[in-house]
């Protein structure tokens, strides 16, 4: 397929516990189709968060190919991958991970000190990105000044600037009530469509997973089946 931009080829992740070896992905095979948006599904422990930090280069196979664009990231060294890191993907995790000595302003322009450029410019489109996400009157605070959701707005604001090829996204909405869960969903989903981004979402809730196109189902480390979603929401 020439429209995919990550390959998983029969992936194996196995993690070592003392005398135990935990096979936790098991000979997966996985095409991510550009410009798609993927969820995967599956109860607690079914290597969902495994899957997805090896297709982010977090984590390396313990056998296998993970190809991103046609680069062998799985042959990449550590400055090799947060170089690609940089450039390619954005993340959005569950709790949210924002420097908390750094104001929303500030985490949101980290991205783009690790890309030199310079203050003002990162200044002003990290303003830009708050104001996207709702949050332009909350610049100057910092995260324990702010709620769950105004939070992963900030973070959300932080994924996004530098245009990133892929967003990344572990139960971005674990931390939070329903309303602000839509709330999230609706603007990940509104900034994923408008930039056409390809989105690789964990969750293990069944409504949000309704707002991909494609369902990955896992099960101890397989891919079990993937759905084509064609009542995805869309708001
Ligand atoms: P999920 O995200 O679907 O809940 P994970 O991918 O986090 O599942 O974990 C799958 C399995 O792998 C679990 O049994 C977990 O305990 C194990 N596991 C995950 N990370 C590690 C690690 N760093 N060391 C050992 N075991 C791990
Ligand atoms: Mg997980």
């Amino acid at each position: 397929m020439s429209n995919e931009i990550i390959k998983v080829n029969k992936v194996k992740k196995v993690f070592r516990m003392g005398e135990e070896r935990i096979v936790v992905i098991n000979n997966l095979s996985l095409e991510i189709e550009k410009g798609k948006t993927y969820c995967m599904l599956g109860k607690s422990g079914s290597g969902k968060s495994t899957l997805l930090n090896l297709m982010a280069g977090l984590d390396k196979p313990t056998k296998g190919e993970i190809i991103f664009n046609g680069q062998h990231i799985e042959k990449m060294n550590e400055n090799q991958l947060a170089d690609f890191r940089q450039k390619y993907l954005g993340f959005v995790f569950q709790s949210y991970n924002l420097l908390s000595t750094l104001t929303a302003l500030e985490n949101v322009t980290l991205p783009l000190i690790f890309r030199k450029v310079d203050k003002k410019e990162r200044e002003e489109k990290a303003m830009e990105m708050l104001e996207a996400v709702g949050l332009a009157d909350r610049a100057n605070h910092k995260p324990s000044e702010m709620s769950g959701g105004q939070q992963q707005r900030v973070s959300i604001a932080r994924a996004f600037i530098n245009d990133p090829k892929v967003i990344f996204a572990d139960e971005p909405t674990g931390n939070l009530d329903t309303k602000t869960t839509y709330e999230m969903m609706d603007l990940i989903m509104g900034l994923v469509r408008k930039n056409k981004q390809t989105l690789l979402m964990v969750t293990h809730d069944l409504e949000v997973s309704d707002y991909c196109e494609r369902i990955v189902h896992l099960s101890d480390g397989k891919v079990e089946e993937i759905i084509e979603n064609n009542n995805v929401i869309q708001r």
